[in-house]
């Protein structure tokens, strides 16, 4: 008998011991409340719930969403013959066209309107347009800017193959192809065609599009509050290496209001939206 108990007092101190020293990782308040020094430590520790930790999963969204991006902008374009990325998405308002990705020569947006909205000159003019939804999102800005005493003026949207070829052709003719390459879009590269860009200038610069403008309370109006309305400053000025244009504080895109205030917000450009 007496052997028997002593065999089960020992059975029963490993038990306990066993309870006692058990691994607390499951349990461990550092998990689920990281604090910024233990932080780092916490990413490494295994953990079934992972949705807990708030940076690495985020990090892990980050990823995932950004591979998605870099496959959507190979799904929405084909190469052509000559080698040239052409786009597919050519009306989807968040279509990149940029110097590596060209409209079709033959797109034109079957819903170009004229925004009701001042501009630089009277009478029709194929540059008076926009696709429908971004000429009602330009009213809306020219209508909110009057209101704060700003007085935009629009002066060229919609451009079409055809012209923009004329553009640069001839200031290729003048100047040589690089430097008109710098300044005017090669024709099918130019957002103009997408029918979803419009330039904008004021008075006091004399209705140019000017690099000034973006120094007036005018352009410096914009830059703060085009997003409200759907727009971005396409081309800024720290972004020429990704965006491939020089500095266009006149020149806006519409994008829809939800990417536009998340480029504006996080100051990047569309290629970067995009995941480019
Ligand atoms: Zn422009």
């Amino acid at each position: 008998m007496k052997k028997r108990s002593f065999i089960f007092a020992i059975l029963l101190c490993v038990f306990i011991s066993i309870f006692i020293f058990r691994p607390r990782s499951e349990s461990s308040p550092v998990i689920n409340n990281p604090s910024p020094d233990t932080f780092g430590d916490s990413i490494t520790t295994p953990s079934e719930d992972e949705s807990n930790i708030p940076s690495e999963s985020n990090a892990d969204e980050e990823v995932e969403e950004e591979e998605k991006e870099v496959d959507l902008l190979e799904e929405t374009s084909h190469i052509d013959d000559d080698g040239k990325v052409i786009v597919d998405n050519t009306d989807d308002i968040l279509v990149l066209v940029n110097k590596n990705r060209n409209l079709p020569s033959d797109y034109v947006p079957d819903d170009l309107v004229v925004p009701n909205v001042r501009f630089t000159f009277e009478g029709f003019d194929e540059k008076k347009q926009m696709r429908k939804e971004a000429a009602e999102a330009l009213e809306e800005l020219f209508k909110a800017a009057e209101e704060e005493g700003i007085y935009l003026f629009a002066v060229s949207g919609y451009r079409s193959y055809n012209r923009q070829k004329y553009l640069f052709d001839t200031r290729a003719a003048r100047d040589g192809f690089e430097e008109a390459n710098k300044l005017t879009a090669y024709p099918g590269q130019s957002e103009h065609q997408t029918g979803l860009a419009m330039d904008v200038s004021c008075q006091s610069v004399g209705f140019d599009l000017t690099q000034k403008f973006g120094q007036t309370v005018e352009g410096i109006w914009l830059k703060e509050n085009a997003h409200k309305f759907g727009f971005i400053i396409r081309y800024q000025e720290d972004k020429v290496d990704i965006t491939g244009y020089s500095y266009e504080p006149w020149h806006i895109r519409y994008v829809g209001k939800e990417a536009a205030k998340e480029i504006y917000e996080r100051n990047i450009t569309l290629e970067e939206y995009l995941g480019a």
